[in-house]
């Protein structure tokens, strides 16, 4: 980078909402030498923890009327809420609104004061990783958009705020409200968590149903693919090739595309054409309005999979798991 802090602003900023990525970029920008206050509700879920890690916890009205910059980090379907009847009214004149998802904004859901500056910075990768990545010395790749400058100086802020999260030492790539939000939600949805989660579920049933023991089919299926997703994060594709065995890579060739085939990215460009048009979002906000009926029955079905009991039984017994195992506190990626 060539940027420094020092030639970038120094905001005075408000975290709102202390989950996943609240946590991870306020104790990363107090390290990094922000003055951060926390804003949560009273009584809130996440309230102990915040003031447990030297935080001053204010409501998110008291929090944000006299930051220069408010990241906005509640959950997604609440922001809207969050924004119209607390935000809108106590945020300071010309100050900087930032969120690590443009959902809201890009979906029309959320309509910024024109005085305001708005901006993304978005850490490509969960919260726990995010703070672990800061703490040994490195990052996590950001990527950060202005979707409005009025001060004109709406990427400095962007700058500042994402090399407060550690994200300068790995990569900063700008982007757009647009490219983040459709890239994330098509991400998580067909490959990172939806995709990958159903593969592991459909391989581990299949040896199961052959009549394979559960613990080897677990050990198959979802233990070794760390492996795999290590050698893929390293070096792609071509160090997982270098890695495994000739007949590993034989069966690669001639079964990967029997399983993942031309269909499989028709249905994969249907998801997508979804989410740009917004059909996902759609939904997606009538469900949480609904109360989550679908969600909760498809999350049940998700922890009760037999995969997930025979998973906890082997789990049980690494030792190391423990100790090191981030500890999430978010279902969102
Ligand atoms: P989370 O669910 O982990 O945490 C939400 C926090 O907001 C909690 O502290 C909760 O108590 C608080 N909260 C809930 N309702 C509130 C309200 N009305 N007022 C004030 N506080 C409230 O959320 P998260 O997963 O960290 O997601 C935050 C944002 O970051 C979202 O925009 C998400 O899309 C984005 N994001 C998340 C990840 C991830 O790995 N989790 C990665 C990149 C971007
Ligand atoms: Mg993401
Ligand atoms: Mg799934
Ligand atoms: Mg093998
Ligand atoms: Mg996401």
């Amino acid at each position: 980078m060539t940027t420094t802090t020092d030639t970038l602003p120094q905001p005075k900023i408000a975290v709102v909402g202390y989950g996943s990525q609240g946590r991870a970029h306020a104790m990363n920008l107090r390290d990094s030498g922000f003055d951060v206050v926390v804003g949560l509700r009273a009584g809130g879920p996440t309230e102990g923890k915040a003031k447990a890690d030297g935080f001053i916890v204010k409501t998110p009205a008291e929090a944000v009327k006299d930051a220069d910059l408010v990241a906005v980090l509640t959950p997604d379907m609440v922001q809207k809420q969050l924004y119209d009847e607390v935000l809108a009214a106590n945020m300071k004149q010309g100050a900087v609104l930032l969120f690590a998802h443009g959902l809201n904004v890009h979906f029309g859901m959320i309509a910024p004061r024109e005085d305001l500056d708005v901006v993304l910075v978005a850490p490509k990768g969960p919260g726990a990783l995010v703070r672990r990545e800061y703490e040994i010395g490195r990052g996590v790749p950001c990527i950060y958009a202005i979707y409005q400058d009025k001060s004109g100086k709406a990427k400095d802020y962007a700058l500042a705020y994402a090399g407060g999260l550690g994200g300068a030492r790995a990569n900063l790539i700008e982007t757009t409200f647009k490219e983040e939000t459709e890239t994330d939600l098509f991400g998580e949805q067909a490959v990172l968590c939806g995709g990958a989660s159903s593969l592991v579920q459909a391989g581990f049933e299949t040896l199961v149903e052959a009549g394979y023991q559960p613990e080897i089919a677990y050990y198959e299926v979802l233990h070794e693919l760390k492996l795999i997703v290590d050698l893929f994060y390293e070096g792609g594709i071509t160090r997982m090739l270098e890695f495994i065995s000739e007949t590993a890579q034989y069966g690669d060739y001639v079964s990967g595309p029997r399983v993942i085939d031309a269909s499989t990215k028709a249905r994969m460009k249907d998801v997508l054409t979804d989410i740009q048009n917004g059909t996902f979002t759609k939904n997606w906000v009538a469900e949480y309005e609904a109360g989550l009926p679908n969600y909760k029955k498809f999350k049940q079905a998700d922890l009760e999979h037999p995969i997930e009991v025979v998973g906890k039984q082997l789990r049980a017994k690494m030792v190391w798991l423990a100790d090191n195992a981030p500890k999430p506190t978010s279902q969102q990626a």
